[in-house]
């Protein structure tokens, strides 16, 4: 498929921009969406761009009963200079074919779903805020359509990326967060689908997640599925920890999913000679070197927060407070150097960023 192959329906109407001091996560839309559908013995098929609307699909359809889906999640960014900036998005799309791979979901060409991509972020041009910390989220995913009521891999998927407007993830710079070690539930097991990002891994983590939230932690810590004793993530993202001038991260091991933050934190810190290592990690391991003092930073990765410190672990009805809950330095270069390179801000020696060229403007 090539790029003048997608049928572009502008909206008769646009909607009001939210203001820039406003801006929530993921609530408010812009005003067109890239769609196209899947049929079997046909391949992917009708790409479009059409004003941001609801769809509609039969109660029976597949995605209502047995969860066959995959998401993406990305980030664009409107430098000083009005370019569009991308941060490495074809590492997502390359992960959601991952993710399609474990779902039985057929493969969406990579270098297709990009240039999609970037002719409707043409279009939605507007819609990127500027201000600094602010964002376009954006969300790829797919769908099983077909009416039936079997468990097989459906026939029919619809694919769709939306836009969504979004704030600094923090109020006032980055705040460092309180994290309790889940002890009953997990987020995935090997050979299970927490490699993949798809939504049944999330539902399954929301239950956790309601404790916690009552018990005054903002995350909760997942160990691992069949021990209940090596650290896998944090809420939604990956987690590092620094540990006597050591950066730790758990190795990917089947069910922990690989984020790009994740990745290219791993290659800042070596370009800037800081060691770090992939490798298994105990809680135990973590309670005694907060105990001998060693443990010297933590923080979460993910595209949402880009980078979130943690404060402070509650594990086993006892807290360890890490930094006295300040943000650590390491944590802090690393968010400074990181969105700098994502708003074209900082120099981008990985050629990390992605620019989307108008020229597909020319279509109307
Ligand atoms: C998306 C996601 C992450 C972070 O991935 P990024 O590519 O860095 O955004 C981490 N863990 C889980 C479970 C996720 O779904």
């Amino acid at each position: 498929m090539r790029d003048n192959q997608i049928e572009i329906t502008f909206s008769t109407t646009r909607k009001q921009k939210p203001s820039v001091d406003q801006l929530e996560f993921g609530k408010v839309f812009t005003d067109h969406m890239f769609v196209m559908n899947y049929t079997e013995g046909k391949g992917w098929h009708d790409p479009r761009i059409t004003p941001y609307q609801p769809i509609s699909l039969e109660p029976s359809a597949m995605i209502f009963h047995y969860g066959q889906s995959v998401f993406e999640g990305l980030k664009a960014y409107l430098t000083n200079d009005e370019q569009i900036l991308l941060f490495r998005p074809d590492k997502n799309f390359e992960r959601l074919n991952r993710s399609n791979e474990r779902l039985c979901i057929p493969h969406i060409e990579e270098e297709f779903a990009l240039v999609a991509l970037k002719q409707l972020l043409t279009i939605e041009r507007e819609w990127i805020p500027t201000k600094e910390g602010t964002s376009l989220y954006i969300r790829p995913f797919i769908i099983s359509t077909d009416p039936y009521l079997g468990v097989a891999p459906a026939k029919h998927y619809q694919f769709m990326i939306i836009l969504s407007p979004v704030g600094s993830y923090y109020k006032e710079g980055i705040n460092p967060v309180k994290i309790a070690v889940e002890q009953q539930y997990v987020r995935a097991v090997v050979g299970g689908t927490g490699t993949a990002k798809t939504g049944g891994n999330y539902a399954s983590s929301l239950k956790a997640q309601e404790v916690a939230d009552k018990l005054g932690f903002s995350q909760v810590l997942w160990l691992d599925g069949k021990e209940n004793k090596y650290i896998e993530e944090v809420g939604s993202m990956n987690i590092f920890f620094k540990i006597n001038g050591e950066v730790i991260t758990p190795a990917l091991n089947g069910s922990i999913l690989e984020g790009v933050t994740r990745g290219s934190i791993i290659e800042l810190l070596k370009h800037w000679n800081v060691p770090v290592v992939e490798r298994k990690i105990s809680i135990d391991e973590i309670y005694q070197a907060a105990k001998s003092g060693l443990l010297e930073e933590a923080f979460g990765t993910g595209t949402a927060a880009v980078i979130s410190p943690i404060g402070e672990f509650f594990w086993q009805n006892e807290k360890f407070v890490i930094q006295d809950g300040e943000t650590g330095e390491v944590t802090q270069e690393l968010y400074d150097t990181l969105t700098g390179i994502q708003n074209g801000t900082k120099p981008d020696p990985f050629g990390w960023s992605v620019k989307v060229e108008s020229e597909v403007g020319s279509f109307s």
